[in-house]
């Protein structure tokens, strides 16, 4: 009989991934090999890479990149342990330090990614008797922390505030503490959340605003600093989350806050607590993407810059973001749009459900500092008279 359960097992994952196929929503992991700029190798073959989140290119920076080669020759790969068990390197404190400084916050904690960050604040902070209250387009972390943490979960209207207002009314009440969370930059739609008007909203019900801005910082508000800095004056948000793995070009999760609040993540966050820091040359990397960014505030305009040169092109609404959606709606004509793309040179990945809601899976179009004008102007062309014609014509 031995070998039998295991048979299930590979009957099981060969029929889910039959279903998915069936339905144009198998996922694969395709070898492809970034370099400078926004160029990636795939079979060989040079791309324009318009797909990913190295917003500023600082992955590849010179100065980035020695820093964490150094880092790395002087403390090695690994940061051997969790930071409360070996001890927490100095580099992280000076990471932490800069982040807080940078986004006008007491205190900051770096966690292992942005995902974990979020699998750590949220139920560190909130428990059965409490309320979370969540836009519906929030990322998939956000999402599953809030669902780990026990809290109810009520989910409003994208962006819509006179939703979020109702949740609360009908709601807040009989709750104990009441969290309410989004994304800054919205990541498969690139628009920005009313963060101003949400933290005044957060405030009148008693309720604390947490922002996730994966894609907001380095690239939007005041010289990068992220979706709180996008009016007039600073939004006051009091959880603002992020990662270090886009615009900053390394990897890692923060949370800036104030001391007390920081602290209490500190001693409470389990994915903190029960996983291994970063590794050396990551939190180096991060530190001087930081300082490059500071000294070259203008740097951070780009991306969103060359985004609006090819919503021009194409006569769409300015963006708000470095990222672009094209809704085409369905997940095969995505798919097939997306491999003309490729084989035009650009490498633009089409998005499907469950990452985006049934129905709406689109090209995802990201640009960076580097992207070149006239590469825009083709890849615009290319989506106007092939892609988007074609749809008119049905
Ligand atoms: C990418 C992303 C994350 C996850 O960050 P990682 O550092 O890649 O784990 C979290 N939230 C949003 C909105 C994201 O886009």
């Amino acid at each position: 009989m031995a070998g039998k359960p295991r048979d299930s097992l590979d009957r099981f994952a060969r029929e889910k991934l039959d279903a998915l196929e069936a339905q144009a929503l198998r996922r694969r992991l395709i070898e492809t090999d970034r370099r400078e700029g926004a160029v990636a190798f795939r079979d060989g073959r040079r791309l324009v890479s318009f797909c990913c989140n190295d917003y500023l290119n600082l992955s590849q920076n010179e100065t980035v990149k020695r820093a964490a080669m150094e880092a790395t020759e002087k403390y090695g790969t690994g940061s051997g342990a969790s930071r409360l068990v070996s001890g927490n390197h100095p580099l992280f404190r000076e990471l932490e330090t800069r982040l807080a400084d940078w986004k006008q916050t007491e205190d900051c904690v770096v966690f292992g990614s942005g995902y974990m960050a979020n699998l750590g604040i949220i139920p560190a902070l909130m428990r059965e008797s409490d309320l979370i209250i969540a836009d519906e387009l929030s990322h998939a972390c956000l999402l599953s922390g809030s669902k780990l943490s026990g809290a109810r979960v009520e989910i409003f209207r994208h962006n819509d505030m006179t939703h979020l207002e109702s949740l609360l009314a009908a709601h807040r009440e009989g709750a104990g503490h009441c969290l309410v969370v989004t994304d800054g930059i919205f990541s498969m739609d690139g628009d920005a959340a009313p963060v101003a008007a949400m933290a005044d909203i957060a405030a009148q019900h008693d309720a604390w605003l947490m922002t996730d801005d994966a894609h907001g910082i380095g690239v939007v508000g005041q010289e990068g600093r992220g979706s709180s800095f996008m009016g007039e004056t600073k939004a006051d948000v009091p959880l603002q989350m992020g990662t270090l793995s886009k615009a900053i070009g390394a990897y890692g999760g923060y949370l800036c806050a104030s001391a007390p609040v920081a602290d209490f993540i500190r001693t409470r966050a389990r994915t903190l607590i029960y996983s291994t820091g970063l590794p050396p040359g990551t939190a180096a990397a991060a530190i001087a993407a930081l300082d490059f960014i500071k000294a070259n505030p203008d740097y951070c305009c780009r991306p969103v810059e060359k985004a609006r040169a090819f919503t021009r092109a194409l006569g769409l609404p300015d963006p708000e973001s470095p990222i672009v959606p094209l809704i085409l709606g369905d997940a095969e004509v995505t798919l097939t749009a997306s491999k003309l793309l490729e084989a035009e040179g650009y490498l633009v990945t089409g998005i499907r459900p469950p990452t985006v809601p049934a129905g709406t899976a689109r090209l995802r179009f990201t640009f960076t500092a580097e992207h070149d004008d006239a590469d825009i102007a083709r890849l615009a062309a290319i989506v106007r008279e092939r892609i988007l014609s074609r749809r008119a014509a049905e």
